[in-house]
């Protein structure tokens, strides 16, 4: 039997993958690994631990017959290591933490990510098989705690960024103290620590579109009002105040590392561009031009602009085959922007346009661009959703059925996240959240379908239903289709 100190588990969105019946996995059951989770497996294997990485929705992927605790017969281990991150898998997550127990009632099991470092108290409160969270920045919490090991879990008292079940049931919160101000000492692309892992890497473009996530850094200097991974949700959640970003050397390490030893050469950037990072994304691309390499790459703007010469550097760069540009502005809506400006972020600006400049450029250097819209985002009115379809109907008619001309609008409706503006302060942005304790939300994706959009919507506003969001937005995502069929 093969022993491992700790393994990883990435949670499936909903059980019923557990049934044995061929389950269709879609972009919606996100097969995708939270970046930090390989960097943190590595830091651990690094130091001399047993490590194993499972991704279970991968896993009934390949295989509709695969079952969780099966695998887990034929291992031994002593921590499980849950992620948490996406609120979308807390469902799924207890199912594992569960399914654990039951074959392996000694193991340890550790959650960790946004969404468990947010409802860490909760967790420990209403699942009593959950020994402990990891709170933040992850690697040398865990490191400790794996170390704990050998000293019968004593002294846990002493390790950063926990929370945990003593030997006596109670629950004790240690401080969040260790935020990582440097990231050069991990390593984001040692993908064999996953069991199948060139399946992973070959897979996620099939399903997700993407082949492989590029850990850039940590931390968003921005509030957008439904992201939990914002400057002040991060503050709270993490204790995070500042952006880190990896050097630029280490980023073209990971690059050189996933194009010797995978068949892709197409990757997503973690982290986005905006004015006080451009110089950074340029110097990135100067490196990577020097070792030229043949890659596709996704790149998002969190905030403009994004001038000319950056589409330069971009085109000099980059294959245009699988690459492209997204924009999130969420409605073209000015009057929109300005309230949530107004309310949390001054930034958040994305002027007609500065956008129509962007299609202009994009057009000019035929590299793809993808404008993200939301229907029912707070402060939209009937006028703006109609404003919304307009715009998009006048692309579709200038670029829809072209593949020469490279851009789609894209549209998913939106879940508020835990630690967002609008999560802490609903009132401020005329929503209401349906679910706002942790039960309530796990309830709220046990009773959710996999689909191609975000599954739930937690949240009505005052023009909108939840529902008439889901449809809103499915109708408009089926009008700019023919953009993203044609499109590259
Ligand atoms: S959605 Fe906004 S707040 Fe969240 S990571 Fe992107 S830019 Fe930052």
């Amino acid at each position: 039997m093969k022993y491992f100190d700790i393994i990883f588990v990435h949670a499936p969105i909903l059980s019923d993958l557990e049934l044995k019946k061929k389950s269709k996995i879609k972009r919606g059951a996100y097969i995708f690994i939270p970046m930090g989770v390989f960097a943190i497996a590595d830091y651990l294997e690094r130091e001399g631990f047993g490590v194993k990485i499972i991704n279970y929705p991968l896993e009934r992927y390949l295989n509709a017959h695969w079952c969780l605790s099966n695998y887990l017969k034929n291992i031994e281990f002593k921590i499980c290591a849950i992620d948490l991150h996406w609120v979308h898998n807390s469902f799924g997550a207890i199912h594992v933490v569960n399914e654990v127990k039951k074959v392996n009632p000694n193991a340890k099991i550790v959650l960790g990510g946004y969404s468990a470092s947010y409802y860490h108290r909760e967790l420990l409160n209403y699942y009593k098989n959950i020994d402990c969270v990891v709170k933040g920045d992850g690697e040398v919490p865990l490191l400790q705690y794996a170390k704990a090991l050998n000293n019968d879990f004593q002294y846990l008292e002493s390790i950063p960024n926990i929370t945990y079940r003593n030997n006596r049931n109670h629950i004790k919160v240690n401080k969040i103290s260790y935020i990582a101000k440097n990231l050069d000492n991990l390593n984001f692309t040692n993908i064999s620590l996953l069991e199948n892992h060139r399946k992973y890497i070959g897979d996620s473009r099939k399903i997700m579109g993407i082949s492989f996530n590029l850990g850039i850094g940590r931390g968003c200097p921005y509030n957008c009002p439904l992201c939990g991974g914002g400057q002040r949700a991060q503050e709270r959640i993490s204790g995070r105040k500042k952006v880190v970003l990896r050097s630029p050397e280490k980023v073209v390490e990971d690059i050189k590392t996933i194009l010797d030893n995978y068949h892709t050469n197409s990757f997503f950037f973690g982290h986005g561009s905006y004015p006080a990072n451009l110089s950074y994304w340029k110097k990135l691309f100067q490196l990577i031009r020097k070792e030229d390499f043949d890659l596709s790459a996704d790149l998002e703007i969190w905030r403009l602009p994004f001038p000319r010469d950056m589409w330069y550097e971009y085109y000099k760069t980059f294959n245009r085959k699988h690459s492209s540009i997204s924009i999130s502005p969420r409605t073209t809506s000015s009057k929109v922007h300005q309230q949530v400006a107004k309310i949390c972020d001054p930034t958040f600006n994305f002027p007609l346009n500065q956008i129509q400049d962007l299609i202009k450029n994009a057009n000019f250097f035929r590299m793809p661009l993808r404008i993200w819209l939301t229907l029912g985002y707070p402060f939209q009115t009937h006028l703006d959703v109609l404003n919304d379809f307009r715009f998009t109907f006048k692309c579709l008619l200038k670029y829809g059925t072209s593949i020469v001309k490279p851009i789609t609008i894209m549209n998913e409706p939106y879940y508020i996240f835990p630690g967002s503006p609008a999560h802490e302060n609903p009132e401020d942005f005329n929503v209401s959240l349906n679910h706002k304790s942790l039960l309530q939300v796990i309830h709220s994706f046990k009773q959710s379908k996999i689909s191609f959009f975000y599954n739930v919507i937690n949240y009505n506003n005052q023009y909108f239903s939840g529902t008439t969001i889901q449809n809103l937005n499915k109708l408009l995502f089926l009008c700019a289709a023919p953009m993203f069929l044609t499109g590259s």
